[in-house]
């Protein structure tokens, strides 16, 4: 790890979708680093095992709930818990999404309106919630919300979630706006391929296009979680005071190759 030991203690972070791939590793750095940490996601199964392994490999405790982000009441409940439980909540993540691979022409409503729904309407549904506690932060609230390279340009075969998270971009330059006057600071980290991850194994893997990909990467190697997560850690700490309303490309320069 390569920054000062407890320079997260006395915050407290809430991670959507932590208890896997790069939210797992999210939780690690900011629970290793002395935030106390909650993750919210709607399989109880995952979120047990994951808690159970962040305190026998990390020596963490993290406070889990049961929530989908898509229900925006459920989302305020899991918020006054999370406040409740950790002492507030400093830092946000909204890292819960899905995605899928299917060109558009075949793309039926339900499966565009599911990823819309979770990864932009489950964002929105999480800052709103938090905003009450973000606001009582005494540093500043930080939110920090995952994006992708590739919605920065056209995304073949995931128009839905180009979609989404290209307006969660916006959406986190307007609340940088909106409520930079109550001290939050709201940035997005947009990661390329990060390997061992869900996504690379189902989308790429899988799909045989590991050669292909690892070509268009200029660093030459997918990244890995913890390239997120110490990304993370710069913007949500005291090194990401005055940045607001700005993008973290984490991609290996991969999206300038055309
Ligand atoms: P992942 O392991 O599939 O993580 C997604 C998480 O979201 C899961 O823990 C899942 O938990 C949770 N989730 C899904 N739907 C939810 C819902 N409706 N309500 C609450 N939680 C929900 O994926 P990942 O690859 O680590 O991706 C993490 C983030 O990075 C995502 O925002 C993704 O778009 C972004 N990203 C990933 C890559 C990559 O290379 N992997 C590249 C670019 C961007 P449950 O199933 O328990 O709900």
């Amino acid at each position: 790890m390569s920054f000062a030991p407890g320079i997260l203690e006395g915050k407290s972070a809430v991670v959507t979708g932590g208890a896997t791939g790069i939210g797992a590793h999210i939780v690690r750095m900011l629970g290793s680093l002395g935030a106390n940490v909650g993750i919210v996601s709607r399989k109880e199964s995952n979120l047990i095992a994951a808690a159970n392994a962040f305190k026998t490999d990390n020596d963490i405790d993290v406070k889990w709930q049961v929530g989908d982000v898509r229900d925006p009441e459920a989302m305020k409940a899991v918020m006054t818990s999370f406040a409740e439980e950790l002492g507030n909540i400093d830092i946000l993540i909204c890292n819960a999404a899905g995605n899928f691979i299917c060109p558009t022409e075949d793309l039926s409503w339900n499966g565009w309106r599911t990823v819309i729904e979770i990864d932009l309407n489950g964002t929105f549904n999480c800052c709103q919630a938090a905003l009450p506690y973000l606001k009582e932060a005494s540093d500043g609230g930080r939110i920090v919300s995952i994006s992708a390279t590739a919605a920065n340009f056209g995304w073949p075969g995931a128009a839905h979630a180009g979609a989404a998270k290209s307006g969660i971009q916006n959406l986190m330059k307007t609340l940088a706006v909106e409520w930079g006057s109550y001290g939050i600071r709201a940035n997005y980290v947009s990661p390329g391929p990060i390997e061992g991850t869900e996504g690379v194994d189902r989308l790429i893997i899988a799909q045989g296009k590991s050669e292909q990909v690892l070509e268009r990467i200029p660093l030459g190697t997918f990244g890995e979680g913890k390239d997120i997560a110490n990304a993370i850690v710069f913007l949500a700490s005291e090194s990401g005071k005055y940045i607001s309303g700005a993008e973290l490309a984490i991609d290996g320069a991969s999206q300038w190759v055309r």
